[in-house]
């Protein structure tokens, strides 16, 4: 079952009342919090971005999760790999800036200081069927998935399934990058990470979502809604339809649907007595989508790679923009970013993966994604 509510404010007081909502129409509270059991959140807290900025899962629906676990009697654990290294002073920054640290002195809840990781297994897995994942979300009793509804440079969307890769522990991120440069391999690789995750209830904060260059340096954009189910899968269907998004041309999806993990489309989602996505449409939401060209007409040959080439997207940094903070440098898992004695970063194009890894980490805006026209008018005909 997936809920849908509507919702347009981040007034903690009504957030509270639409998540007791969220769990009564799951099967109440003591399903998933209880005195002795560990409830982990595992919100979206990819970079330092105040909340305004609409990149991290709004502190008010955190907090009202943090909450009524707590008030149920369980211990209550923050916990999240962001985008950068996995270290305890990086990881204070990002639980200040994102109001994480306000969450936990207001509620009880602990903020994750473990930085070791704990292998697990999961046989469904396609390529990673034993992974090190975050200790707590190894061990929690339940994990309780507070994600972001964005769009995604590589991936296109990001919402339930693909907030799990925030249980790999910081900078190991770029070696899944780097082995799974593949779109379609590190879709079935995010599915992979999402399955070894036992992850108990997904609510997406699509109160103010995030378009165009998301994941963090889209536009705001109020799509007033709140998405939650127990199966991920459905949530981010139902996300995609209000987005108007077609769910086969965002990988995650069209790797699940071919591995049987969730239909094509909403049309077998049970929506109960709530609404349906039809119900809230937001069409002036923009998704950039990501088709890889090989996907499009040529699969090899030597023209099928000159084409490919021409066509692919392709970071470009902004000079007057760069900082030189050296982010995108270390983030990079191909290692082809240096920063200049001019102190300006610059990008060797022929061993770029195409991650966007440095679009999203960038702290200034300094990178965009940027279409060869031949490419938009490849995706464009295909699309007609
Ligand atoms: S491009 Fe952005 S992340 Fe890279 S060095 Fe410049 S400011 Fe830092
Ligand atoms: S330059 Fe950017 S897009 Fe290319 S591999 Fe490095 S991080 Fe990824």
């Amino acid at each position: 079952m997936v809920l849908i509510q509507r919702c347009d404010s981040y007034d903690k007081e009504l957030i509270l009342e639409k998540i007791k909502e969220v769990f009564d129409k799951n099967g109440g509270i003591e399903k998933y919090a209880a005195p002795g059991l560990n409830v982990v959140i595992k919100p979206n807290l990819i970079s330092k971005k105040s909340p305004d900025a609409a990149a991290t899962t709004h502190p008010s629906i955190v907090w009202a999760v943090a909450k009524l676990c707590k008030e149920a009697g369980a211990n209550v654990i923050i916990a999240e790999s962001p985008g950068g290294p996995y270290e305890k002073p990086y990881l204070t920054g990002i639980y200040k800036g994102t109001g994480m640290a306000q969450v936990a002195e207001e509620t009880g809840a602990l903020l994750n200081y473990d930085l070791t990781e704990t292998k697990v297994t999961c046989e469904e897995a396609k390529y990673l069927k034993t992974i090190g994942i975050l200790t707590p979300l190894a061990q929690a009793d339940r994990i309780i998935n507070l994600c972001k509804l964005k769009t995604h440079g590589m991936m296109v969307y990001t919402g339930a399934v693909k907030n799990m890769f925030g249980s790999i522990a910081g900078l190991k991120k770029a070696e899944y990058h780097l082995k799974m440069s593949d779109y379609d391999q590190f879709a079935d690789s995010i599915i992979d990470i999402f399955l070894q995750n036992h992850v108990s209830l997904n609510i997406i904060d699509g109160i103010v979502g995030m378009h165009r260059d998301g994941p963090t340096n889209g536009d705001p954009i109020h799509t007033n809604v709140l998405i939650s189910s127990e199966n991920a899968f459905e949530a981010d269907l139902a996300a995609l339809d209000v987005i108007c998004a077609n769910p086969m041309r965002v990988p995650v999806f069209k790797m699940a649907y071919a591995r049987g993990l969730c239909g094509k489309d909403c049309s077998n989602i049970d929506f109960g007595n709530g609404l349906k996505p039809e119900e809230v449409k937001v069409p002036e939401f923009i998704v950039n989508y990501n088709e890889e060209f090989k996907n499009l007409y040529f699969k090899s040959g030597p023209l099928g790679k000159i084409l490919q080439k021409m066509i692919r997207p392709r970071p470009v940094f902004n000079k007057k923009l760069c900082k030189a903070c050296h982010e995108c440098e270390k983030c990079c898992p191909a290692k082809v970013i240096t920063v200049t004695k001019e102190n300006k970063a610059q990008v060797k194009l022929e061993g770029c993966i195409r991650c966007f890894c440095c679009q999203e980490l960038c702290p200034f805006k300094a990178v965009t994604i940027k279409k060869p026209l031949i490419n938009k008018i490849a995706i464009r005909s295909r699309n007609k």
